[in-house]
This record gives C-alpha cells, structure tokens and sequence, in this order.
C-alpha cells in the first residue's frame, strides 16, 4: 500500500479521539462481553467518544495509549526531535482528555481508564478483573 501522508498527517492520524478500534480496546470489549457486560462502541454523543460504554451501569471506558495520552509510566518518554512539536501535541491531548472527563462526571458518567501497559501479558487478568470491580462499585 502506498503511503501518501505526510509525517504530520500520519500522526494526526494515529492520535484521533475517535479512532477506529484497534486491538488494546478489542481486548477489553472481548473480556467484559464474556463476562456479560453489554456495550456501545465509540458513542460520538458523548465527550470524547469513549471506546466502551455501559449505559446500564452509566459508565464509560476509555482504552488510552500510553505515549498519545501521556502515562505516568516507563512506556511514556517525550520523543528528542522535533520537542516543541510533541510537547505542544501531547500536553493538548492531556488538556482535551481532562475537559472530557469533566463533562462525563458532570452528568454523572463514572469514567474508567484503562492504559495500554495494563494490558501486557503480564498484567492483563489482574486489570480486566479490577475493572469489573470498578464498575460494579
Ligand atoms: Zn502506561
């Protein structure tokens, strides 16, 4: 397949609130409906466009990359080219992320965030099951 894009639409891309799912989302969609939870994908309605949402438990899960969405963890490192381009992409990435979790918790939404690192082989079962805790409780 050609690449046509150009380095900047690419990322922009790559970095879309509402991107198409992808596999770390799957995985959770795949556990909570063996586990019975049944659920919306990507509701445009609601801010952000949340990848899961349980309207019966009035929840919402979002299924965040690490690097687009600035973890506090050791798969986050600022990129060293281009510094005052990513600063400027993340840290607006993070600003838009937090004004959405506003506007889910304002009308009662509980929001749940599951990063991309929880969902390594290693960790996976003990977070999905913490997960069906969080939203139960
Ligand atoms: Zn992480």
């Amino acid at each position: 397949m050609a690449d046509n894009h150009t380095k900047e639409q690419r990322s922009y891309n790559m970095s879309r609130i509402c991107s198409k799912n992808n596999a770390p989302e799957e995985k959770v969609r795949k556990f909570l409906f063996s586990k019975g939870f049944r659920y919306r994908k990507n509701d445009k309605k609601l801010p952000g466009c949340p990848d899961i949402v349980l309207p019966k438990y009035k929840t919402v899960i979002f299924v965040n990359g690490c690097f687009w969405h600035k973890h506090n963890c050791k798969r986050f490192v600022w990129p060293s080219s281009n510094e005052e381009y990513w600063k400027k992409k993340i840290l607006r990435n993070v600003e838009r992320d937090e004004l959405n979790i506003k506007g889910l918790k304002e009308p009662g939404w509980k929001v749940l965030v599951v990063w991309e690192c929880e969902l390594k082989k290693v960790a996976i079962d003990k977070r999905l099951e913490t997960l069906v805790d969080e939203i139960r409780t």
